[in-house]
């Protein structure tokens, strides 16, 4: 989350106008403002200072990285103030000084020092990952990552890649040029009222994303996708589905439901479900169908982190562990 006054271009030591390697980035310093190949920083407009933006540079492919970042450092989320300074000790000057411009949005108590404050405003889960169901267990903070804000119908999703430590940002839609880059912060399936609270608790703002401008009836048919959503991931995700045919058409039901929240990143789970149900059935031709379709959604929006495993699944539903394990039918395919 960025609120700060002092942009990135005024932390380096790099002379202004002068490119410079920085991740995976060109980036051209310029007084309160940075261009980067794909994406720029610049403050948000209005009388008073209001923090930074990301917006896009160029138009930018569904599915396309924007920005690798390593992270300034990683803490468990179980984590107290002497963590957080040990992590601080560890970084160079300039990372400690990229870290204190951070904005904090937590009041200073005993409890909630000014750096546990910024790592907790700041901080990105390492790890989560909607196609394998890999839950963080780390958090870190990140630059750039930090300044994109945030919207319940997020353009980029963030995948941590463990091998490598860095986090990837990938275009969930086509971006046009100059369009505002924003992120999700928090989980994006509960209701407006909660999501809101949360984000008032947690980062202190008001979101004004388009589905939290919605009201009346579109309001309360995109709260019950996103509560459908949820509550069908969690039942599959949990095996507790017994019946392949009525699986089938939950899943179709939660895809639908995701394509009209605009929240493609939650597709290949779906996917995999109906790989798992095909598969358990012994319908094996639909069971490549819907493996095909997750491996293609995982790559697109987390990378190719699955894509072996989809790839075996593929050539042999049978090696899958659960194959033949529910009554044998014949179910049905993507369409
Ligand atoms: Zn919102």
């Amino acid at each position: 989350m960025e609120t700060t006054t002092t942009t990135l271009a005024s932390t380096s030591t790099q002379p202004s106008g002068q490119p410079i390697q920085m991740f995976d980035c060109m980036i051209h310093l310029m007084p309160n403002k940075m261009w980067y190949k794909k994406f720029m920083v610049k403050p948000i407009k209005g009388k008073e200072y209001k923090g930074v933006s990301l917006s896009a540079a160029k138009n930018i492919a569904k599915g396309e990285i924007i920005l690798t970042e390593c992270p300034i450092f990683t803490l468990p989320f179980d984590r107290d103030h002497m963590a957080v300074t040990g992590g601080l000790m560890a970084c160079n000057s300039e990372y400690k000084r990229m870290f204190y411009d951070m904005f904090n949005c937590h009041d200073e108590t005993s409890k909630m020092t000014r750096e546990m404050g910024i790592f907790a405003t700041n901080g990105i889960p390492c790890g989560t990952d909607f196609g394998s169901g890999r839950v963080a267990d780390r958090e870190g903070v990140f630059v750039i990552s930090a300044r994109i804000n945030h919207s319940c119908v997020p353009n980029v999703h963030g995948q941590w890649v463990d091998w490598v430590q860095q986090i990837e940002q990938r275009a969930t839609r086509e971006i046009k040029n100059k369009e505002e880059i924003c992120r999700g912060y928090i989980d994006l399936l509960k209701p407006r009222a909660e999501r809101q609270k949360e984000l008032l608790a947690k980062y202190w703002f008001k979101c004004d994303c388009p589905a939290c401008k919605l009201t009346g009836a579109e309001l309360e048919a995109s709260d019950a996708r996103r509560k459908k959503i949820r509550e069908l991931l969690d039942k599959h995700h949990d095996g507790k589905c017994t019946d392949a045919t009525q699986g089938l058409e939950e899943i179709r039901l939660a895809l639908d439901c995701i394509e009209k929240e605009g929240l493609p990143m939650y597709e290949s789970i779906f996917y995999f479900f109906a790989f798992h149900l095909c598969a358990a059935s012994s319908d094996y031709p639909n069971a490549r169908e819907w493996a095909k379709k997750a491996r293609d959604s995982h790559l697109m929006f987390c990378g190719p982190t699955l894509e072996d495993l989809y790839n075996r699944l593929i050539a042999d539903p049978g090696c899958y562990p659960d194959a033949d394990s529910m009554t044998g039918r014949t179910l049905w395919g993507p369409t």
